[in-house]
């Protein structure tokens, strides 16, 4: 059964794995919650240091630009939008205790009723980080919510109340969010230095303002298509995970 439309939550907290994933996955939803009051938290795991195709690329310049570009999204979504940066190397992101000690802090200070996150058993993904990031979700949560997992930290134990994870296996539950399709967009196209790499853009030339027409084109398609079974004009889908 899918549901749809969890009520504002006073708090979210949406962790991706590089600059942009939040906005791919639910940039929507959080633009939708941000509108209704809800507090809005980014986590990125990594430095975003690989996202380039040009092997001239300076990685230390790179860095700058895409957390600049995450902080632009993420106030294009509107509200708080809080943006942490964990930036462990790009490519390179472990689900290890060192990295989960980081989002469980990240979980207990922020205290989310909601947190999203990538689906860590999306079938046939390649990229190990959008796989980690997920699992550091998960357990994460299992750290945060126990008093006895990681006692030194400073903030209390915290147990949200839902987890929504996004690129889901098995989709489950939508967010109608026609509202704040355009923000979403806003915001993806607020990431200038992937606009080649993720969503094919031509750096420069003719062909560049239809291939950004295109780009939108797809976003717009794909929103429209998860909403679709349910009767909503534009939906972001998630696995939906309770009782956490
Ligand atoms: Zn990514």
């Amino acid at each position: 059964m899918t549901t749809t439309d969890l009520e504002t939550p006073q708090r979210a907290l949406a962790v991706g794995a590089h600059p942009d994933d939040i906005e791919f996955g639910c940039g929507a939803t959080l633009a939708k919650w941000a509108a209704a009051g809800c507090e809005i938290h980014h986590l990125v795991c990594t430095d975003g240091s690989r996202g380039s195709w040009s092997p001239d690329e300076d990685p230390t310049s790179l860095v700058a630009t895409r957390e600049a570009e995450q902080r632009r999204a993420a106030r294009a979504l509107g509200g708080s939008a809080e943006v942490t940066f964990l930036r462990w190397p790009d490519g390179e992101l472990e689900s290890g205790l060192r990295q989960r000690w980081q989002v469980c802090a990240a979980i207990r200070r922020t205290r989310p009723d909601v947190v999203l996150g990538h689906d860590p058993w999306k079938r046939y993904r390649l990229h190990p980080d959008h796989r980690n990031a997920g699992f550091l979700v998960t357990d994460g949560i299992v750290a945060a919510r126990d008093p006895l997992f990681f006692p030194e930290q400073a903030w209390p134990p915290h147990r949200p109340t839902t987890l929504l994870l996004f690129e889901a296996d098995e989709p489950d539950h939508l967010e109608e969010v026609s509202a704040t399709v355009d923000a979403k967009i806003a915001a993806l196209l607020e990431h200038r230095s992937q606009l080649h790499t993720t969503m094919q853009v031509s750096p420069a030339g003719s062909a560049r303002d239809a291939e950004i027409a295109s780009f939108i084109d797809r976003v717009r398609t794909r929103l429209g298509s998860s909403g679709a079974p349910a009767g909503l004009a534009a939906a972001e889908a998630f696995k939906r995970v309770d009782n956490l």
